[in-house]
C-alpha cells in the first residue's frame, strides 16, 4: 500500500524532526508520497528534494502559507508552486512578521506572569534561519519551567484565545491565492474543519482556492463526507495529510493514514504532470 501524506512539519519551521529525519521515517513506515509543507518556508523542502529519491519518496513540492481573513488564522497549502518573486518576497516578509510577533508574545508573558524569555532563546530552538512558530514559544516556557507541557503552554498562554496570543501580521487569503497561482502553485485550504466560523470556506472557495484538505487528521468522518460534498459541488481536488510535527502524539497516526489514492491522481492531473 503505497501511504500517502501532502502536510508535514520538519525543523525548518516548528517541527521536531529535520528534513532527512522526516524522509527517513515516513519511508520506513510505508509512506512513498508525501509532501513538505513548513509554514511560510521552502527551507525544510529544499533540503529533502535531492535526498527524497534515496528514501523511494516522490516528494511533492508544499508549504503552507498563513493568512488573516474576519480575524482568523486562515492556513493555505501550496503544492508545487515556483520560487517566483513575489512568492519569495512574500515569504521573507512573514519571516519578520513572525520574529516581530514573537517579541510581543514575550513582552506579554514578561508583562502578564513575569516568565523571563529572550529572543536568543528562541532562535536557538527554531535554528537561526528558520521561522519562529508559538511552538518555540511553547517550548521555551517548558525548558524553563514556566509550564509542564507544550500543551498547557498553548491551552493556557499562548493559544488563540489567551491573554498573550498576538496574531501575525499576514497578508490576506486573495492575495496569497493569487501569488500561489501566479506562481504555477495549487492552493488548497488547509483543514477547514479547524475554522471557527461559519461561511469561511464558502468565501475562501469563492476567491479561487482550487483544492480543500478533506482528510486531515483531526476532521471527524462527518467532516469529510461534508468537505467531500463541497469538494464535488464546487469542482475542487481533494487532499488530506496529517499536520505531522514530529510531537508525541504525532507517532500515533502514521501507521494508520487514510489518504486515498486519487488525492496524489488529483494533485497531479491539476497540474499536468503523469501520475505513474
Ligand atoms: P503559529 O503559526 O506561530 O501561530 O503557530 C501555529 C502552530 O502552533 C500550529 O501549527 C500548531 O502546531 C501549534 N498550535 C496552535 N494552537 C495550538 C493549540 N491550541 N494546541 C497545540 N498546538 C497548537
Ligand atoms: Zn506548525
Ligand atoms: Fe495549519
Ligand atoms: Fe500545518
Amino acid at each position: 500500500m503505497d501511504k500517502i501524506d501532502l502536510h508535514i512539519h520538519t525543523t525548518a519551521s516548528d517541527g521536531k524532526l529535520s528534513p532527512e529525519e522526516v524522509l527517513k521515517l515516513f519511508s520506513s513506515k510505508g509512506y512513498h508520497t508525501i509532501s513538505i509543507t513548513d509554514h511560510d518556508n521552502l527551507g525544510g523542502w529544499k533540503i529533502a528534494a535531492p535526498i527524497a529519491e534515496n528514501y523511494g519518496i516522490d516528494l511533492i513540492p508544499g508549504v503552507e502559507v498563513s493568512t488573516q481573513y474576519r480575524n482568523l488564522d486562515v492556513h493555505i497549502l501550496a503544492y508545487y508552486m515556483k520560487e517566483t518573486e513575489e512568492l519569495i518576497e512574500m515569504l521573507n516578509e512573514t519571516r519578520l512578521a513572525r520574529a516581530n510577533r514573537a517579541e510581543i508574545i514575550l513582552d506579554k508573558l514578561w508583562h502578564l506572569w513575569g516568565f523571563e524569555l529572550e529572543m536568543t532563546q528562541l532562535e536557538e530552538i527554531s535554528g537561526s534561519d528558520d521561522i519562529i512558530g508559538r511552538p518555540h514559544i511553547a517550548q521555551a516556557m517548558l525548558d524553563k519551567g514556566y509550564c509542564n507541557s507544550l500543551q498547557e503552554a498553548f491551552d493556557c498562554y499562548i493559544g488563540d484565545d489567551c491573554p498573550a496570543f498576538h496574531s501575525k501580521l499576514s497578508r490576506s487569503p486573495q492575495e496569497v491565492i493569487g501569488i500561489i497561482r501566479r506562481a504555477g502553485g495549487i492552493p488548497v485550504l488547509a483543514h477547514p474543519g479547524l475554522l471557527r466560523k461559519g461561511g469561511i470556506v464558502r468565501e475562501i472557495i469563492a476567491m479561487g482556492i482550487q483544492g480543500l484538505e478533506v482528510y486531515y487528521k483531526k476532521h471527524s468522518k462527518e467532516q469529510i463526507d461534508h468537505y467531500l460534498n463541497i469538494a464535488g459541488n464546487n469542482h475542487l481536488i481533494r487532499t488530506g495529510g496529517s499536520d505531522f510535527h514530529g510531537f508525541q502524539k504525532d507517532f500515533r497516526f502514521l501507521d494508520k493514514s487514510r489518504v486515498p489514492q486519487f488525492c496524489v491522481r488529483e494533485l497531479k492531473e491539476l497540474k499536468g504532470i503523469a501520475n505513474d
